[in-house]
């Protein structure tokens, strides 16, 4: 199996060695960055990055900044913010920004490497399985193969994760679907998760294909339990 390449942008290099002597451990390949402009070096000379774990506060920039520029450059790659503690503000921006998952500072090993597992299986899983059906549901139409998503014939910018849990709400419509359930669909597991990730992804969705976000006629909230796709009749 060819191994999974993982950006690490962290300036503390206690905290840097020894997340990418782990990685390394559980078969990973390790790029390591200090800086911002040492992450985007990296990126642009690195091919087929399966995920990016960004340290928020850096000497020259934001993690959030190399996070909004790898959405815009790629298209495949997941995104892990490390946070700390009192940067709760940060976390919600990090999301805003595209971020696909956060893990607060001090983090255990295990937990991280879940994360990471769990997230390079999700950036995969679509890209992998051939000849999924495309999904019409107008103005939507949903391509399973290209992971990509058009409303009215014009291309709608997705994340990796925004992508999946579209297409796991087109796939149900009108069903309603449980937070634990879209967890477990999209993150691999409910356990690990809170459910604010998943409200903030579909905020993020929310604002990127719907008419009106505050307003929603799409993506429904099934009030205490979780979420459902309305086709539009
Ligand atoms: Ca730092």
């Amino acid at each position: 199996r060819k191994m999974d390449k993982i950006l690490i942008l962290e300036d503390e290099i206690g905290i840097r060695s020894f997340v990418s002597i782990n990685l390394k451990r559980e078969g990973y390949e390790v790029i390591e960055a200090g800086t911002g402009a040492e992450a985007i070096e990296k990126l642009s000379t690195e091919k087929n990055i399966s995920l990016a774990l960004l340290d928020i506060m850096l000497p020259d920039t934001s993690g959030i900044e190399i996070c909004k520029y790898i959405r815009k450059e790629f298209d495949n790659m997941g995104v892990i913010m490390l946070t700390a503690k009192s940067q709760e503000d940060d976390k919600i921006e990090g999301f805003q920004s595209g971020a696909d998952d956060y893990i607060v500072k001090p983090f255990s090993i295990k937990e991280l490497l879940m994360r990471v597992q769990a997230l390079i299986r999700r950036v995969k899983k679509d890209s992998d399985s051939k000849k999924n059906n495309m999904i019409n549901t107008p103005p939507f139409l949903l391509d399973p193969n290209k992971r990509k998503l058009y409303k009215n014939e014009v291309e709608v910018d997705l994340t990796p994760t925004e992508f999946s849990i579209v297409k796991y709400l087109m796939t149900n419509d009108s069903q309603s679907l449980s937070r634990d359930q879209i967890l477990e669909e999209v993150w691999g597991s409910a356990d690990l998760y809170d459910y604010k990730i998943v409200d903030v992804n579909i905020r993020r969705i929310r604002n990127k294909i719907e008419d009106d976000p505050s307003k929603p006629k799409f993506i429904q909230t099934v009030w205490g339990y979780g979420y459902s796709f309305r086709r539009d009749e």
